[in-house]
């Protein structure tokens, strides 16, 4: 039983500092889609709520956010820098149906020209893509669409509230075929889980097959009141798990050597973008690589597919 609370929100654009983006925009707290691994969950304990049950059943609705950001935006201080919608919790979660914040949010930053980044999993992004696209003419709009995995077992356990991963790749492909700037936030990479080649080469070449522009990985970091949840779900689900948790965070973010050595996800995220790149027509003066086995062929490219370094800690940056 989820209950929503509405709440009448002072300020809605949120300074923010060391990220590619100066102001985030969130227009609900909490998440339905619970993945197990979110690091918003924290923020509700903040408000002595649970971060367990609470994060994903207690969601709060600023339902003036778009007439908060109006006033914002009119300031004459204003200067149009990038927004990043999405940073803590979906925007495109499916209460958005019923209220409407993020496309109302959407047709204002169009309304002044401000460029916006956005982050989901939801499917319901594709209703959106009229006034994204006019955010694009006017200004610049980029969507991330938020992966972990093809396996649908791993999915299902891992972020139970989603739309499953072929339906994000299929909206994404919608979004790009109208020609909004996509691509896909391979986020988080879960030691264990989804840190081998075998699930993010495939994740990759499904990215490209929908039209990808980008392609941004990043490690799980898990930080007090997320690792407490995390290991609480690993013991359930994958209890073998615990011993290699236990030496890769002692802290919050897992070693920078984690992932890095030849076998590990920066180098299959290398390699598998750069042989995707090869195999662009668009792409002459792409890196070269040799295959050892083949591949299926891509199709349905937006040109060369853009693969940033992996990386820890820095959660949410618009490709
Ligand atoms: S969709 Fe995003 S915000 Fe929602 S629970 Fe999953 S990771 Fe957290």
């Amino acid at each position: 039983m989820v209950r929503y609370e509405e709440v009448q929100a002072r300020g809605v654009l949120n300074p923010v500092r060391g990220m590619g983006f100066r102001w985030s925009l969130n227009p609900y707290r909490g998440c339905t889609h619970g993945c197990h691994y979110c690091f918003a969950r924290r923020y509700h304990s903040y408000l002595d709520l649970n971060p367990d049950r609470s994060f994903e059943s207690v969601i709060f609705v600023k339902v003036n956010a778009p007439a908060v950001l109006r006033e914002e935006l009119a300031r004459p201080s204003w200067r149009r820098e990038l927004v990043a919608i999405g940073t803590a919790t979906d925007p495109y979660q499916p209460v958005e149906g019923r209220y409407r914040l993020t496309r109302g949010i959407l047709e204002i930053l169009a309304e002044f020209r401000t460029p916006a980044s956005l982050v989901t999993k939801g499917t319901m992004v594709v209703r959106d893509r009229d006034v994204l696209a006019e955010l694009g003419r006017r200004a610049s709009a980029t969507v991330s669409i938020s992966l972990t995995t093809l396996d649908r077992d791993l999915w299902r356990r891992l972020e139970p509230g989603t739309p499953p991963p072929e339906q994000r790749l299929r909206a994404m492909g919608e979004l790009a075929r109208v020609g909004i700037r996509a691509g896909v936030l391979l986020a988080p990479i879960v030691p264990g889980l989804t840190a081998t080649p075998r699930h993010l080469a495939p994740l990759l070449r499904a990215a490209a097959d929908h039209g990808a522009r980008f392609v941004v990985p990043n490690l799980l970091y898990l930080k007090p009141g997320v690792k407490e949840h995390f290991e609480a779900f690993l013991a359930a689900e994958a209890p073998d798990l615990l011993p290699l948790y236990r030496r890769l965070y002692p802290g919050a973010y897992a070693p920078r050597a984690y992932g890095g050595g030849r076998a590990g996800a920066a180098r299959t995220l290398a390699d598998e973008g750069a042989a995707l790149n090869a195999d662009s027509p668009r792409e002459a003066s792409a890196p070269r690589y040799t295959r050892s086995a083949a591949r299926p062929p891509v199709a349905c490219r937006a040109g060369p597919l853009r693969v940033s370094r992996l990386s820890a800690g820095a959660p949410l940056k618009p490709g």
